[in-house]
């Protein structure tokens, strides 16, 4: 028998087994009157209130649903509600200026517009057909509680259920178009690997914008786990909630765990969740160092994943190994730097020129209304990552170890050079210029900007910095300036990124952070 893969499996199940457990704890602190504490239950009707509620403002199968908010309950619904109705949802990162907002919202072609309410007065002016501020507008004007929605007349596993824009290795972000059968997928193998199950506690410590929040809301609702939703990154913050909600799970990149690490030096007394948490890392290479750190000052079990949100993102999986155990903790830590394994399905190789290239369910269907930019990374039926890495012939593990795309990676956020090399030559009294990741101690890769000024122009290197936070959201801004009197070119006028890269890389045993 075939039955549609669809993201309605995961809430179904858990309305039908865990209708009376605790769903979801929303923020508490945020501009919104948080939701009440959900049931699976509850949190379903909301859902259904939501798709009752885009029946009625005349939003087909099909059509675009853009959502900009921090994490919230009803950020998280929407993650649900729009797929699940035949409709697809459009996460977008709440830290764009309205111009970026504004590109996404005209490029997906969305007809409607969420808001949260710290970013609705700042983006007032994205047009847009029906726009609503998540909170007492959406429950009173949008959501039709008691309702029954319109059912998706035609279930298919291979539409499209979510539209996640990610900077690439052009100026503009592209639109990943990410499938139900991706997601279900995704889940399926993270849950496995991440060994969920029903009494985990997740805590939502990744945006939830970010690849939906790399699928997990799905796996952890079909497995009917508790989720408790972040809406800031605070170490100290983070470590309360692991004692008060009994977390047991959570994701994001090296900087959210070395965030903790910070909290952890003066937390008082014990540290919740020792011996009971595990924590998946993964955005960027994590320091050995921090990964022994984990071990040893939290007593939380260290985990990596590797993967894009054009692979809905899973592709490696790594965690210390039964065989592994009884080796030193450095050791163990050095092992668990490496990316992983292929999670289960995945194929991965390594092409002559050192680029991570996948086979998966999980990967993209392709990007939107994007042929070109999706026929240059579905080759020969292979996905290509734009990665550099090696695989251990001994054990199939994946080291990554450079980028062979243009792209800079800052706190777990994709930034394109490209992109803030075009803000930058748009400020009067620049010539040129080259932007490059530079090694941060905090953020693994911070930006800087290479810059040559125009005969006679002056400008210093807070001008470009400001410049840059005018027009692009505040973490694509370079945070360092260097003026030069030329870039050095090849023959063909190629600016050679890895050779500028490469004075600020030295002593590193990798090209990434
Ligand atoms: P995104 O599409 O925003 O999730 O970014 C995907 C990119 O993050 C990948 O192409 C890698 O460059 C990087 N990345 C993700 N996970 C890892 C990891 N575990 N190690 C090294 N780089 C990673």
């Amino acid at each position: 028998m075939r039955t549609p893969m669809t993201i309605a499996d995961f809430l179904d199940r858990a309305d039908l087994g865990f209708r009376e457990s605790t769903g979801v704890i929303d923020e508490p602190d945020q501009p919104a009157p948080p939701v009440p504490a959900a049931t699976y239950g509850t949190f379903a009707e909301r859902v259904r209130a939501w798709q009752a509620g885009l029946d009625a403002l005349g939003v087909g199968e099909g059509e675009r649903v853009a959502v900009v908010s921090h994490n919230s309950t009803r950020m998280l619904e929407l993650l649900f509600a729009v797929p699940m109705s035949g409709r697809i949802c459009v996460p977008v990162n709440f830290r764009l200026k309205p111009d970026e907002v504004a590109y996404v919202v005209r490029q997906s072609g969305a007809s409607v517009l969420l808001l949260d309410p710290e970013v609705a007065d700042a983006l007032s002016g994205v047009e847009v057909r029906h726009r609503f501020v998540l909170g007492e507008q959406t429950e009173t004007e949008l959501m039709r509680f008691g309702v029954q929605p319109r059912p998706w007349s035609h279930p298919d596993e291979d539409a499209t259920a979510t539209i996640n824009f990610t900077s690439g290795t052009t100026a503009r972000p592209k639109g990943v178009q990410l499938t139900h059968r991706n997601i279900w997928v995704n889940g399926m193998t993270f849950g496995l690997h991440t060994r969920a199950w029903e009494r985990d506690v997740y805590m939502h410590t990744l945006p939830m914008f970010h690849c939906n929040g790399w699928g997990m809301p799905y796996v952890m609702a079909g497995l009917g786990v508790k989720q408790v939703v972040l809406r800031k990154v605070d170490g100290a913050e983070i470590l309360r909630r692991v004692e008060e909600h009994g977390v047991t799970l959570m994701c994001g990149a090296p900087a959210v765990w070395n965030a903790v690490l910070g909290a952890a030096a003066t937390w008082p007394g014990e540290i919740p969740g020792r011996d009971r948490v595990r924590i998946v890392c993964a955005g960027a290479p994590p320091p050995t160092a921090t990964i022994a750190r984990v071990g040893e000052e939290l007593g939380w079990e260290f985990t990596q994943i590797y993967g894009l949100t054009e692979t809905s993102p899973l592709l490696t999986f790594n965690r210390t190994l039964p065989g592994d155990a009884a080796l030193p903790a450095e050791e163990r830590a050095r092992k668990l730097s490496r990316a992983g394994l292929p999670a289960l399905g995945v194929r991965l190789k390594v092409s002559d020129s050192g680029e991570v290239l996948a086979r998966s369910n999980t990967v993209l269907d392709g990007y939107w209304e994007k042929p070109e930019e999706t026929a240059e990374v579905l080759v020969d039926g292979w996905f290509h990552t734009g990665d550099g890495g090696t695989l251990d012939p001994a054990d199939g593990h994946l080291t990554i170890s450079d980028r062979k795309k243009d792209v800079i990676i800052t706190g777990g956020e994709n930034v394109s050079s490209i992109e803030v090399e075009d803000t930058i030559f748009s400020h009067p009294a620049v010539a040129e210029v080259a932007v490059i990741g530079v090694p941060h101690e905090k953020w693994g890769e911070t930006i800087k900007a290479l810059v040559v000024l125009a005969e006679g122009a002056t400008a210093e290197e807070s001008d470009i910095i400001a410049h840059c936070k005018r027009h692009l959201a505040g973490f694509k801004a370079p945070t360092s300036v260097e003026f030069r009197d030329a870039i050095p070119r090849t023959a063909t006028g190629k600016i050679q990124k890895f050779k500028l890269r490469r004075p600020y890389w030295s002593g590193l045993d990798r090209g990434v952070n």
